[in-house]
């Protein structure tokens, strides 16, 4: 039986930024890793934005120590043992472990109809079904107008392909940005030749001669039309992967849930990334994130507290997207619904967005604005109170 000083399982950034972490802590110990995806870890983000832009695939692999680090890929791990310090693979293989760090990530969320024929945007597999497909076809539904939706629109887009989006907001990243700004974001995406159908949903594909036929469903008057397109590309969000864990009878509400030193309810098992719900002192609440910072950040300091080392992850992770030559970074809680000031230099192409509760800043919106997620953060830390006039020209736009 392979037995491992620490065992990771899930095989994404933050299981390679665990293994850095524990890379700089420990030198003697044993790791062994396990991950589903068959391709050794790599960077998420470039699949759906660099990639496309000429960006070298072999830019996108961790490095990870082969003398130190033992990947079990191609591999589910589908049973914990909490009391035996064992999990079980889904080829029947099982590991010890004296830590282990459960960085599963999540699933994409699936139509409950079109199977295969939907391809659910997440992995290097999908990247590399996507680039055969916009070899050989020409007009892609893109359904979804979230992060997925918006960068993978714009990459087949820019690489000369007929796209179609349709979500049920009314714009294009509707849950982050204040109407008017999403608003704007539907017609630049109009300008760049993307048809944009947007308080849509999708009720039912079919194939017809070699097409994907789409029924499309107004979110208003319920009318029924189709769409015919060569393929369909969706993201319409992710659930974490708690399965494991819920089994084990780890503590898990929306993801594992886990206190400042990534720590789940049980001592010998850490959970980080994109699964993990922690607290954060700066917005005071339970939190779980889906992007790159909180990834790596986390994972690093996951795979510290492993090593040993005192940790305390009470970092306010950032997010950023390309949406073709638009582009933003962004922090806290960036909720279209909260009262929002909008400090525009340039409007709709330069400028910061406030997200205020009860006059606090809770989170900011950096569009086109750079090098000021730091000072973000320390104005998300202040107590205010804070109005429009306070906050116009607070942050150098
Ligand atoms: P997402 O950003 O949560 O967006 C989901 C989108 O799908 C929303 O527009 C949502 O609309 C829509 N939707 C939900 N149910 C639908 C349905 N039945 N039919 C059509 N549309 C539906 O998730 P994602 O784009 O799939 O991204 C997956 C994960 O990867 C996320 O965790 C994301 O954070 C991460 N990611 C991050 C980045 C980045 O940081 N730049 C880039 C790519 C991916 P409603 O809002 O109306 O529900």
């Amino acid at each position: 039986m392979p037995d491992y000083t620490y065992l990771i399982v899930g095989g994404g950034m933050t299981a390679a930024a665990a293994l850095e972490g524990i890379g700089e802590s420990d030198a003697a110990e044993t790791i062994g890793l396990i991950a589903a995806e068959t391709q050794r870890p790599y960077n998420r983000p470039p699949l759906s934005k660099g990639l496309w832009k000429g960006k070298p695939l072999e830019s996108i692999w961790r490095k990870i120590d082969d003398r130190r680090v033992t990947l079990h890929l191609g591999r589910a791990a589908r049973q914990l043992d909490i009391a035996k310090q064992r999990v079980t693979d889904d080829q029947g293989t099982t590991y010890g472990y004296q830590k282990l760090l459960l960085a599963t990530g999540g699933s994409p969320r699936r139509l409950m109809f079109g199977g295969e024929e939907i391809l659910y945007y997440r992995t290097f597999g999908d990247y590399q079904r996507l680039r055969e497909w916009a070899d050989a076809d020409q007009h892609f539904a893109v359904i979804g107008g979230g992060f997925i939706g918006s960068e993978v629109a714009a990459a087949l887009a820019a690489s000369g392909k007929r796209v179609t989006m349709v979500f049920p907001e009314a714009g294009i990243g509707g849950r982050i940005f204040p109407r008017d700004l999403s608003d704007f974001v539907n017609d630049y995406y109009r300008q760049k030749q993307v048809e944009v159908i947007s308080e849509t949903m999708i009720s039912g594909l079919e194939v017809r001669s070699g097409k994907r036929v789409l029924k499309l469903r107004d979110a208003h008057d319920q009318g029924e039309r189709e769409l015919t397109v060569d393929r369909v590309v969706a993201g319409i969000g992710i659930r974490p992967n708690v399965e494991l864990a819920q089994q084990a009878g780890l503590e898990v509400k929306n993801g594992i849930v886990v206190d400042r030193s990534l720590r789940t309810s049980q001592a010998d098992i850490y959970a980080a990334g994109d699964v993990a719900n922690f607290y954060n002192p700066l917005l005071d609440q339970q939190m779980r994130v889906e992007h790159e910072d909180n990834a790596n950040t986390m994972g690093r300091m996951a795979g510290q507290a492993m090593a040993g080392q005192h940790v305390n992850y009470d970092h306010l992770p950032f997010f950023y997207s390309d949406l073709f030559d638009l582009g933003y970074e962004a922090v806290g809680e960036t909720d279209s619904r909260l009262d929002i000031v909008a400090d525009w230099q340039d409007q709709f192409k330069k400028g910061v967005i406030y997200y205020l509760r009860e006059r606090r800043v809770r989170g900011v919106l950096l569009w086109n604005v750079w090098e000021q997620v730091d000072a973000a953060r320390k104005l998300i830390a202040e107590p205010g109170p804070f109005d429009a006039n306070a906050l116009k020209g607070r942050l150098p736009v």
